[in-house]
């Protein structure tokens, strides 16, 4: 083996080598096939890409780039191929090409998922490889796409951001630095108002400022997901909730199929730690903690889609049938929702104008990035405004946070507090407001209002982060659940005295189980719950206990 990826101490993990006895119990999962010096096995873009266990020669393996292609490592006796897409389904990122002749053990997806599932030692050793691959990928930028972009544009972040946060390993040019960048427009026929550009390889598409499930489907996220059969349970949402319910629904057999409008995480994926999870004590960033979870629940069989929004529920009807922002339906005979809250928006006339551009709603290392020595802003006196505070202290020059209320929320953790108050990197602004934004392309002043003074006054900053709370959006449910006055969903005993207005009748002679709505086999989780605790923790619980739930109502009928 001859690995150009930087050496490290997890070398010998990401590249392991299987021993005799190993390879003996992968054996009955794939078949023999005679390989010859440079037939090419699979390539950038190919979707069901199998794994090659190396019995003898030799595999090499390159990664596409915009000046060609790149060797990343060659596998001989003992080692495989593969890395996350051969779990998650998506499209190949690199191309096997046999680099010596010999004999290869060849096995189909499926069948490396049953041994996955069936080998606990061969399913640690697979695993690590593949998630170790998949971060070195990342942090080399390597990739099945290119980003061509610019740090002024907001779509150039907003799509840095879905690739990050989905965890797809991307190259990126920055037209503003790089010297080539004419060259490149050139080359690919751009022109300078279509940036940004995503070169993907994997289907050979030069997509002009694609929307997210533009890229999605060029990356293949959505491609395991089958709208012609019924699922057993269909999970709304990817945020800790919804995870959680996805990793049981799949790990204990059910025909699972999880949608999500932006990226796996939800709000937990927007927070640069999260220290109140257990087992956690250092904390761990929400973004690491969904990536984990994806894999996962695709590990188990757990089916993905992503890039999609559900907007309508078919509820007189059983199965139930949901319907997709592109028009495709989905058969299932469960739901759980988890649809979380979306982030409450301070009330600025041209706030959209500089979202991405100045205004952001999260506060994770790669937004710290863009604002590192400068003067930044916080809007919000709870536990997710107390968290950035923190963390953009550590790189800013200095934080103003601006709290509506008189006093930071009750709700906030103790250690935050202490944090906030004791940092002389942060300034507290209490009853104060935004009240107006300006500046061109990018944010350059905000005007913010202190409402017990009634003053106002203008800064040169750049930066602001809202971190205000959230709020449901439960609109398209209306017609199907009952919900609370704050548009939260309604469940278990919290229905006694709401299912008899309900929109649709109670069916059944029982009443709705814990975490049930006022749909039978429908079930609420996390923070679009009335009654929820917005917290990490409780999300998984009921995204976890939501499956118990489903295998009764499945077994009703
Ligand atoms: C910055 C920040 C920091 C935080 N820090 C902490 C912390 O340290 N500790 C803690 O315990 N809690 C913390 N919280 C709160 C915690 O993140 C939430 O309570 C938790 O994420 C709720 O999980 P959820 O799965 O119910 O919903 P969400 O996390 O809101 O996820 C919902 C998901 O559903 C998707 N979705 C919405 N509508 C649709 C649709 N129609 N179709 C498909 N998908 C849809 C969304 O895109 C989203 O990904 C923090 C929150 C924020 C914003």
């Amino acid at each position: 083996m001859s690995p150009p990826i930087q050496a490290s101490d997890r070398q010998a993990e990401a590249f392991p080598v299987l021993n005799p006895a190993q390879i003996k119990r992968v054996q009955p999962y794939g078949k023999v096939r005679t390989v010859h010096a440079e037939e090419v096995l699979f390539e950038p873009g190919m979707l069901g890409m199998a794994c090659f266990v190396v019995l003898s020669g030799k595999l090499d393996i390159a990664v596409p780039s915009l000046s060609g292609e790149r060797s990343l490592v060659t596998y001989g006796p003992g080692q495989f191929s593969g890395e996350v897409v051969l779990i998650s389904g998506a499209r190949a990122l690199s191309r096997g090409r046999v680099a010596e002749s010999g004999e290869f053990l060849e096995l189909a997806p499926d069948a490396l998922r049953a041994l996955i599932a069936k080998d606990a030692e061969l399913s640690d050793i697979f695993m690590r490889a593949f998630i170790l691959r998949r971060v070195m990928l990342i942090s080399q930028g390597w990739g099945n796409v290119t980003v061509l972009g610019s740090q002024h544009s907001a779509d150039t972040l907003r799509l840095r951001e879905f690739l990050t946060r989905n965890g797809h390993p991307f190259g990126y040019v920055d037209l503003d630095r790089d010297k080539q960048s004419q060259e490149l427009l050139d080359r690919f026929g751009i022109k300078l108002e279509e940036i940004p550009v995503v070169i993907c390889s994997a289907t050979q598409a030069v997509l002009r400022n694609p929307t997210n499930q533009k890229l999605a489907e060029c990356l293949g996220l959505t491609s395991r997901v089958d709208t012609s059969r019924v699922y057993d349970v269909a999970i709304v949402g990817a945020g800790p909730a919804g995870l959680a319910a996805a990793v049981y629904a799949a790990s204990e057999g059910l025909d699972a199929v999880m949608i999500e409008t932006v990226f796996p995480g939800g709000q937990a994926g927007a927070s640069s730690k999260i220290e109140n999870y257990v087992g956690f004590p250092m904390g761990i960033s929400g973004q690491e903690l969904s990536s984990r979870a994806v894999v996962q629940a695709e590990k188990f069989g757990a089916q993905m889609m992503v890039g999609e929004k559900v907007v309508r529920i078919q509820c007189d009807q059983r199965p139930y049938r949901l319907t997709l922002e592109n028009g495709a339906l989905l058969d299932t005979k469960s739901i759980v929702i988890a649809t979380g809250a979306q982030y409450n928006k301070p009330k600025v006339e041209n706030l959209g104008h500089y979202e991405g551009q100045g205004v952001y709603y999260a506060a994770t290392f790669m937004e710290a990035q863009l604002c590192t020595g400068e003067e930044v802003i916080v809007v919000g006196g709870g536990n997710s405004a107390g968290q950035a505070a923190v963390f953009l202290a550590e790189t800013v020059r200095r934080v103003y946070m601006l709290v509506r209320g008189k006093q930071l929320s009750d709700t906030m953790s103790r250690y935050l507090i202490q944090r906030i108050v004791e940092n002389p990197a942060i300034e507290l602004h209490f009853q104060t407001e935004i009240a107006a934004l300006e500046g061109e392309s990018h944010l350059q002043r905000v005007t913010w209002v202190n409402r017990a003074a009634g003053e106002e006054s203008v800064h040169d900053i750049r930066h602001v982060f809202v971190m205000a709370g959230a709020s449901p959006r439960t609109e398209w449910l209306r017609e199907c659940l009952a919900l609370d006055e704050q548009g939260f969903i309604l469940t278990g005993r919290d229905l006694d005295s709401a299912l008899a207005t309900a929109p649709v009748k109670w069916p059944l002679s029982r009443p709705p189980q814990m975490l049930e709505t006022s749909l039978p086999a429908v079930f609420a989780v996390g923070d679009i719950r009335s009654g929820n605790v917005k917290r990490v923790a409780s999300a998984v619980g009921e995204g976890s206990i939501s499956i118990h739930l489903v295998h009764r109502a499945l077994a009703e009928g």
